[in-house]
């Protein structure tokens, strides 16, 4: 990563490679998810639809139980395509609903993009979640979600309806490094270059630990911020100062040591709902993104910035300017003034002597629910001196610019910035979440 300099320096943009509309479980129509995150100054949005893409022109969803949506998406796009739905007579009318129930057709991706993509003001990148399930002896179910963005197509895998794996039969690093073969693959065969990214890591559901992503030097990137993760970990996560950060640094701590690129962390809305139902303001728009200094709003020249570490994941909080400079190893950040907040940089580190065996192992047994029968896992806590630590802290004074910098030491294996507003409000209030805003830089190494 070098410092821009020149007048035609490359410029940050801003946006969500992680949300959902009615093509999945998300409670929008496209138009209006996009409507909104245009509005609100995102350059680059993904609909990262649960294993789907949304290329089928004859796509329609009913308005049974969704009368208010149909309602605000036809006052707002009068020029929806709805026609009248023939009722199963096992469903008679709801209090308050329509006695004719209607239907309205999904637009395509080709249509958004034509509708709402401007040179240099909006780009709707094409992105899907691959939404997949490993099942282990005794009933425990995991889920592995991972997105895949700049391919307008499904994976093979999805396409065939295929997704489900038993543990008996695979790895869970060998099923991430399957999606990413076929991803990469899929690349190949349309001609385009994609971003993969394994998706909130340390929710509930998964299986993933850090251990699964220092064996999978082909993943680059991992959501740092979910808008939370809200599903209810509360009770369990995090634990012994287990969360995102420290996932991402002992995963790097591994990855560093083995000449492997260090895992780079995006910010992500996951956008389930849009009006506030029914998770309380968790999984809405707005609550964290990704910031990307490229050269213009193209799909490329955004994923060859991220891939270069030319980014930054957002919460309430953007910084001004990151560079980092290979030879010297200094990283050196700036936020601009805020009136009244007073910003705090922490810089920080993973030590070349860490060790490999943890300090200790948890068990998280979060409560069960009926589909989810037994969630019991283990988490490994590191020495957090020699993993993670900080190793600097600038504060700055309170409506002041701050300008802050680290070099790193020869027993440091990476260093990263994590810029924070204290005494803030967080922009959400799940478990995993930050507890004000913050922004995250990359981590970066002298190599
Ligand atoms: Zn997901
Ligand atoms: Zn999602």
């Amino acid at each position: 990563m070098n410092t821009p300099v020149s007048a035609s320096a490359p410029r940050w943009y801003r946006g969500n490679l992680h949300t959902h509309t009615f093509w999945s479980d998300g409670r929008a129509f496209p138009e209006e998810a996009i409507s909104w995150y245009k509005e609100r100054g995102y350059h680059f949005l993904g609909l990262s639809d649960h294993n789907i893409f949304q290329n089928d022109p004859d796509r329609w969803i009913d308005s049974t139980n969704r009368e208010r949506y149909f309602g605000e998406y036809l006052k707002k796009f009068p020029e929806a395509v709805v026609r009248d739905a023939a009722r199963p007579e096992a469903a008679p009318p709801a209090a308050g609903e329509s006695p004719v129930p209607r239907q309205a057709r999904l637009s395509t991706f080709a249509e958004l993009a034509a509708r709402f993509d401007e040179p240099e003001r909006f780009l709707l990148v094409p992105t899907v979640e691959a939404t997949r399930t490993v099942r282990y002896a005794g009933g425990r179910v995991h889920q592995v979600h991972m997105n895949y963005a700049n391919l307008p197509a499904l994976l093979p895998c999805l396409a065939a309806q295929d997704f489900d794996r038993t543990a008996q039969d695979i790895a869970i690093e060998d099923f991430v490094a399957a999606h990413i073969a076929e991803t990469e693959a899929l690349a190949r065969s349309l001609g385009r270059h994609a971003l993969f990214m394994l998706n909130h890591p340390i929710w509930f559901w998964y299986d993933i630990s850090p251990r699964v992503v220092a064996a999978l030097p082909q993943l680059r990137f991992f959501e740092v911020c979910n808008n939370g993760s809200p599903i209810p970990c509360a009770e369990a996560l995090p634990a012994d100062g287990f969360d995102t950060d420290r996932f991402w640094d002992v995963a790097n701590a591994f990855r560093a040591r083995r000449g492997m690129p260090l895992l780079y962390g995006v910010g992500a809305d996951d956008t389930h709902v849009y009006r506030g139902e029914p998770h309380d303001g968790m999984l809405m728009p707005f609550n964290a993104w990704t910031l990307v200094r490229a050269a213009s709003l193209d799909a490329d020249s955004l994923i060859a910035a991220m891939e270069r570490g030319d980014f930054a994941a957002c919460e309430g909080l953007e910084p001004d300017d990151i560079a980092f400079d290979r030879a010297s190893g200094t990283l050196s950040v700036s936020v601009a003034a805020k009136p009244g907040a007073a910003r705090l940089v922490r810089f920080i580190v993973s030590k070349r002597d860490f060790s490999e065996t943890p300090v200790r192992t948890i068990a998280i047994r979060p409560p069960s629910r009926a589909d989810r029968p037994d969630q019991e896992r283990t988490v490994e806590i590191y020495d957090d001196a020699r993993i993670g630590a900080v190793a600097k802290t600038v504060q700055g004074a309170p409506g002041e610019a701050l300008r802050a910098s680290y070099t790193l030491a020869p027993d440091d294996l990476y260093v990263r910035a994590r810029i924070e507003e204290p005494g803030s409000q967080p922009l959400c209030s799940a478990a995993l979440h930050p507890r004000c805003h913050v922004a995250w830089t990359q981590p970066y190494a002298r190599i």
